[in-house]
């Protein structure tokens, strides 16, 4: 038995991929895991940052730090609100200039549908692994996250930037040519906000430990169920997924104090 609380798995890009569950004093090897049965008794709360048990508002952390924390400010999943390139801080410039003023790509990826995406740098292709992307390509590089969050709203029009979980677990193979795609994307950006396109046009395949899609996905609420218990039949992106087509954001569930048990 396992007690700990819910973080984002950690991954190795491997074929397939590795997953890795941080529980505290454990640290637990899941592709191990893969056609066993487990077992997640939810706890409660314990934010990521404080440890308070008050209810996680996101990304695991409770109200007060989602409001509070450089980390959590809301240019992560608006990047086009990013400020620290004028020197203007959001919750903490020091913070905020570290992460917004690196280096970023503008890439395309199979998720649930062809996708535009922006990350920094440094977070490829654990990006693509925790958003479930079958294969993706590095169209651009931006010297900060205004720039590469501008050009992605310019995209929108063109191109999905979101993932639908019910749909990129059921999808597998796309018949897409990322390639072509790309070129076509460049055409349609604002060339003056780019720093250089990516000239390699490497597609990045990724294998997930998961055998069969799912054909009618089946959500586990931990805050309603109170208990889950199934055999876990696979892992793709952040999801754990399990017989009868159940499946479980981990990192939604992020802040969750579980007890569990692979039996
Ligand atoms: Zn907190």
């Amino acid at each position: 038995m396992f007690n700990g609380v819910f973080k984002k798995m950690q991954t190795e890009f491997t074929s397939p991929i590795n997953y890795f569950l941080d529980m505290g004093d454990d640290f637990i090897y899941l592709n191990d895991a893969i056609n066993k049965e487990i077992s997640i008794l939810f706890r409660g709360y314990s934010c990521l940052s404080c440890n308070s048990d008050s209810k996680i508002k996101g990304n695991g952390l409770c109200n007060k730090c989602f409001f509070e924390l450089p980390q959590a400010g809301f240019w992560n999943t608006r990047p086009e609100l990013s400020k620290a390139h004028l020197g203007v801080e959001d919750r903490d410039l020091e913070f905020e200039k570290k992460m917004q003023l690196s280096p970023h790509v503008l890439y395309l990826s199979l998720t649930s549908d062809l996708k535009v995406g922006i990350t920094r740098a440094s977070q490829i292709p654990t990006r693509w692994i925790d958003q479930g992307a079958s294969q993706a390509i590095i169209v651009a590089h931006f010297d900060n996250r205004y720039n590469a969050g501008i050009t992605e709203v310019g995209l929108k029009k063109y191109y999905k930037s979101t993932t639908s979980a019910i749909k990129m677990l059921q999808s597998q193979n796309f018949d897409i040519d990322l390639i072509a795609q790309k070129k076509e994307c460049i055409k349609n950006m604002n060339k003056e906000l780019i720093k250089n396109i990516e000239d390699n046009d490497e597609i990045y395949k990724l294998k997930f430990p998961i055998k069969n899609v799912l054909s009618n996905p089946k959500k586990i609420d931990l805050t309603k169920e109170n208990q889950f218990r199934g055999k876990l039949t696979g892992i793709k992106g952040q999801y754990l997924i399990f017989n009868d087509q159940y499946y479980i954001n981990i990192r939604n569930n992020q802040g969750y104090l579980i007890d569990l048990e692979i039996i």
